[in-house]
């Protein structure tokens, strides 16, 4: 037993009690006991101000304090040490008052024994000291609490009360007396539109769906603004598993959210005009689908807007008053919206609207004359008026379109139709429209393959100097050998190869095949004359980089001399970027290539270009050639273009000609060359090379 002995301090004021006290404890056994006595609560007190007392065994009848006022004081000097009530037989309820004030026990006089005193003694001071860690932890748990960012809360769900944190109630703007223990007090501050899924979040944790609670929504604060917060939760449950407590926390995530928000706003319109962008569209227009699978009769249509000559305003006035044109028409088209509708901007000077629900393709079409009204209005700009047109595709929703991209391809192809049916106008997409995408679709998947398979062929058309009558070089026409509609002409394929780019590859290999023919048939024939053989160059090659090297290379491979190839270019191709273009056919004729001017008369009128070109040879286009001798007008025209030509120092050859009378009035114009089916049609190598070996004469 080397325990320490504990400090008892007994406040009695009977010297009998007090022996009694003595004595018992004296007998205890396992335990040693210090004991000090005093007769008066006044001296008590004054003890236990001085420390080191572990339980105070406290009489409530004393000459200086009674009742409970006794006790009252006793507890408050020293709050720390545990307190023994010691009553008489009739002053049992007072002894219970005191417990329940915060005594240990309480022992009846003259009923003591030493176990019984020992035990309460013992079972005083452990309860106090539990007691003590309690508080202890509570506190600490309290502060924690208080000094969190986030609010806290605590749901007694039996009482149906909680309890809010003095930061819970703070982050909404009020004191802690204003909040009461209810429920209400959160619920009713929810935003309308989010408090039906914050109950079913809880309600989905307490099914056990969710393991934790954990849910965002808007709180009204006291000042009347909503801020977007987050709670977090976890319940307790019972054996039965029915929830009986949930305590948790709330988070201010405004900042967060609005950034949020923001973000996704930014992700879905479009910086300039401010309308929904290209994602935004097809989401919209994926809910559109929808709806008409659900319900048959539910129609949408898209409108697809193309401005017409926008590139005009931009390269004219400028980007910035291109951007103003942007903004203007944005703002038009707003004023169409219906709800449900949406105005897009999808990029560049391209919008669309989808017009959803629509009674069918007389509303679509009053739609697009409404937009052709009002776009067609004069724009004021920073005191420039400007003019603009738009050309516009509709598609028609008829329940069978699954894929938000299949309904804008449809209305994109009906945009084009509109374009090329001479622009500021509208076109519905029908299904003669969608034939001919799809077959353009596999136009361009069986270009892939022959250019891959080497499916291109080169034929040539004789060249004839009208002077000599003598076939003096060729033109070099490409044709593709397709393996299921057989030999097809540049019409059939070559707009797709444009666009597609694929063009190119297909140039180079008739540049390469031209080049390889030309030295071989000036080898065989040895003519005094070697002939010259010319070739197509479309514009995507022209702007190839690699331009000159790539021709270069060619020649030097093939074993021809530069100045048996001549390059026949359209006027198109130098109005895109004359400047550069000039430098790049200046390029071309240091190699010594001569540079032909193709279809001339058809494009755009070059003539403030002309003699900046360093052009060889004007081609006369064949549409004059044909009129010619019908009309003394196109004779006129030829004529003029002859002697401009001269007069500029080149040389002028006439497209398609076809009857010995315009060969006649060509010679009497002086033309230089003459190409065309009264001499050939274009042939395969082997029938032009008979062609060279008859040595013919016209
Ligand atoms: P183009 O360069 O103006 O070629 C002349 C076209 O007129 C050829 O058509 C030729 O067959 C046709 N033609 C010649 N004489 C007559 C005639 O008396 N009457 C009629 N009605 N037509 C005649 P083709 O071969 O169908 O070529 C069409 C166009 O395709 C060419 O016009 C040229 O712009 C382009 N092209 C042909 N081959 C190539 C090529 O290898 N590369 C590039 N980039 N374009 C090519
Ligand atoms: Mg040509
Ligand atoms: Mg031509």
């Amino acid at each position: 037993m080397n325990q320490p002995p504990i400090h008892v301090l007994l406040v009695e004021d009977s010297p009998g009690d007090a022996q009694l006290v003595d004595r018992y404890l004296k007998k205890a056994e396992h335990a040693s006991f210090e004991l000090e006595h005093v007769d008066r609560l006044s001296k008590g007190l004054g003890r236990l101000r001085k420390g080191g007392i572990d339980v105070l065994l406290l009489d409530l009848t004393l000459p200086d304090s009674k009742g409970i006022e006794t006790f009252d004081k006793a507890f408050s000097a020293a709050p720390e040490v545990p307190i023994v009530v010691m009553t008489g037989i009739d002053d049992t309820r007072l002894a219970l008052r005191a417990v329940r004030d915060g005594a240990q026990d309480y022992l009846v006089k003259r009923q003591v024994d030493t176990a019984l005193l020992v035990r309460s003694i013992r079972y005083a001071i452990e309860r106090k000291h539990a007691e003590e860690k309690f508080r202890q932890s509570e506190e600490r748990y309290a502060l924690a609490v208080d000094g969190a960012n986030d609010g806290v809360w605590d749901w007694d769900l039996k009482a149906d009360e909680i309890f809010y944190s003095h930061r819970w109630k703070s982050m909404l703007g009020y004191r802690d007396k204003d909040i009461q223990a209810s429920p209400d007090e959160w619920f009713s501050r929810v935003h309308p539109d989010d408090v039906e899924r914050l109950r079913k979040e809880i309600e989905s944790h307490f099914s056990g769906r969710a393991e934790h609670l954990q849910s965002e929504f808007r709180m009204r604060l006291r000042d009347g603004t909503y801020r977007w917060m987050l709670s977090r939760g976890i319940a307790l449950s019972d054996e039965a598993g029915e929830p009986y407590r949930i305590a948790g926390s709330l988070t201010d995530i405004h900042a967060r959210k609005m950034t949020e928000q923001q973000l996704l706003h930014d992700a879905m319109h479009d910086a300039l005009t401010g309308l929904p962008n290209w994602a935004l569209f097809m989401d919209r227009l994926g809910i559109a689908i929808a709806q008409s699978k659900r319900r048959k009769e539910h129609r949408f249509a898209v409108l697809f807007l193309d401005l017409d000559r926008f590139k005009n305003v931009n390269d004219g006035l400028g980007h910035t008053v291109g951007d103003r044109l942007l903004v203007a028409i944005s703002r038009r088209l707003r004023t169409f919206l219906r709800p449900g509708d949406t105005v897009a901007r999808l990029g560049g000077d391209e919008f669309a609207i989808l017009a959803n629900p629509i009674d069918g393709l007389a509303d679509a079409t009053r739609i697009a004359e409404r937009i052709h009204q009002e776009l067609g209005r004069a724009f004021d700009l920073d005191g420039h008026e400007v003019f603009t047109s738009t050309s516009i595709g509709i598609a028609l929703s008829f329940g069978e379109y699954d894929r938000p991209e299949d309904v804008l391809r449809d209305a994109d192809t009906a945009m084009y139709r509109a374009k090329s049916l001479g622009k500021a106008r509208h076109a519905i997409f029908d299904q003669e429209m969608h034939r001919r995408a799809v077959e353009l679709l596999r136009l361009e998947t069986d270009l892939r393959r022959g250019v891959e398979r080497q499916e291109f062929r080169t034929h040539y058309q004789p060249i004839v100097s009208l002077m000599s009558g003598e076939i003096e070089g060729f033109e070099a026409l490409v044709r593709w050998q397709h393996p299921e509609r057989g030999l097809l002409l540049p019409i059939d394929f070559l707009s797709v190869a444009e666009e597609t780019g694929l063009i190119v590859p297909i140039g180079w290999g008739v540049l390469r095949d031209a080049c390889r023919q030309m030295a071989e048939w000036n080898r065989k024939y040895a003519l005094t004359q070697p002939l010259a053989v010319n070739v197509n160059l479309s514009g995507r090659q022209f702007l190839q980089p690699d331009l000159i090297d790539q021709i270069q290379d060619i020649l030097a491979a093939e074993g021809l001399e530069a100045d048996r190839l001549r390059l026949e270019i359209t006027e198109g191709i130098i109005m895109e970027d004359a400047d550069s273009a000039v430098a790049r056919l200046e390029q071309l004729r240091e190699l010594g290539v001569q540079l032909h001017l193709d279809d001339f008369g058809t494009g755009y009128s070059s003539l403030s270009h002309l003699h900046r070109l360093p052009t060889h040879t004007i081609k006369i286009d064949r549409s004059f050639v044909s009129r010619m001798n019908a009309s003394d007008g196109d004779t006129e025209i030829v004529a003029t273009i002859v002697s401009l030509a001269r007069s500029l120092g080149m040389q002028a050859a006439a497209e398609g000609l076809e009857t010995a009378g315009q060969l006649a009035t060509l010679r009497g114009l002086d033309c230089d060359y003459g190409q065309g089916f009264f001499f050939s049609k274009p042939v395969d190598p082997q029938a032009a090379g008979q062609l060279i070996a008859r040595e013919l004469r016209w």
